[in-house]
């Protein structure tokens, strides 16, 4: 379905993994074509909960990845969310009518209390709030999500059914597409891949790079040496080679199988592959990034288009806020 209205945040993280890669920037681009109305949002305001720590740089470091990649900056807006205000005001009204123990129930909120047990902050809790705020500010009818953020959406949608209720229609109840946003772990193996557990492969790493890290990436524990026979589908370097070498994958199952291949041809194969599939977007990034002041003009080109939806629906919702008379008055 196109032309509806896609939003979509992510933390900034700076220079994105294999997992952010496939996980989420695909999706993104892959959205753009389909001809949705893309709205991209680096969520400083949702970093803030965790870390105050490098916010500019790790924000476009992130957007030069984005676009080298392929989201491009005349089909979607790519802002940062601190840069439109207006969704603090958003977030504080859903603050107001937001029953409290909706937000503790979330597993989200635990999984962070879990995560950093001694920054148990306000923010925190109030995170999906700020969520919604972000999502309905643009009146953005689509949200891709994975089922794990599914709980989140339904939240959003929740908070719009009170508010509606008890102002008015004013707000756009968005729907999920769920996209198959598989688990990528890191390469230990086990872990989801993530910077900070340092299991990551960054997608602008230079060849040698790649080629250190997939050599260090943890494959079927039952196959301790080379003439004992493996298992693909137990082994997370057969998981990238099903995306980076699909001319390949046939001839290394079977080969995996049968010990015909062993582990380190195997991930040499898949070091080569996938230096080779990101050479383009190499080239593209170094590109973009030559220009320094470059990925700040498409974020304020970004700002501009995003603030002008922000400020025709808040608008609406202080109007509908503000026209409210007593029950039965
Ligand atoms: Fe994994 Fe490849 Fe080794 Fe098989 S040969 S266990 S697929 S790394």
């Amino acid at each position: 379905m196109s032309g509806k209205r896609v939003f979509s945040g992510a933390r900034p993280t700076g220079k994105q993994h294999l997992g952010n890669y496939l996980g989420a920037i695909r999706n993104y681009v892959h959205l753009q074509e389909q001809g949705y109305e893309t709205i991209y949002c680096v969520v400083d305001l949702h970093a803030m909960t965790t870390s105050f720590e490098n916010l500019r740089e790790l924000t476009a470091e992130m957007v030069l990845d984005w676009m080298a990649a392929g989201v491009d900056p005349e089909k979607s807006i790519i802002f940062v969310q601190s840069s439109v205000p207006e969704v603090i005001e958003l977030a504080w009204y859903f603050s107001t009518i937001t029953p409290l123990g909706w937000l503790l129930r979330l597993p989200t909120f635990k999984e962070k209390v879990r995560a950093q047990p001694d920054n148990v902050n306000y923010g925190l809790v109030g995170y999906p709030v700020l969520m919604a705020a972000d999502i309905t500010l643009y009146k953005a009818e689509v949200v891709p999500v994975g089922v794990d953020q599914a709980p989140h959406l339904e939240f959003t949608r929740e908070v719009v059914r009170r508010f509606n209720h008890m102002f008015g229609p004013v707000l756009v109840e968005p729907q999920a597409l769920y996209t198959d946003f598989p688990k990528v772990l890191g390469i230990d193996g086990v872990n989801k891949m993530s910077k900070s557990l340092n299991n990551h492969i960054e997608i602008s790493a230079p060849p040698e790079e790649i080629h250190q890290r997939v050599m260090m990436m943890v494959t079927d524990p039952q196959r301790t040496h080379r003439h004992i026979p493996g298992r693909p589908e137990v082994c997370n370097v057969f998981s990238f080679h099903k995306f980076f070498s699909p001319n390949e994958l046939e001839m290394i199952d079977r080969e995996c199988r049968t010990a015909g291949i062993g582990c380190v041809d195997c991930k040499k194969i898949l070091s080569r592959n996938i230096s080779d599939y990101f050479a383009p977007f190499r080239e593209k990034r170094q590109e973009l990034a030559s220009d320094p002041s470059y990925v700040w003009d498409v974020l304020e080109d970004g700002r501009k288009r995003a603030k002008a939806i922000a400020e025709k629906t808040m608008a609406e919702v202080r109007e509908a806020i503000y026209s409210k008379k007593p029950a039965g008055g």
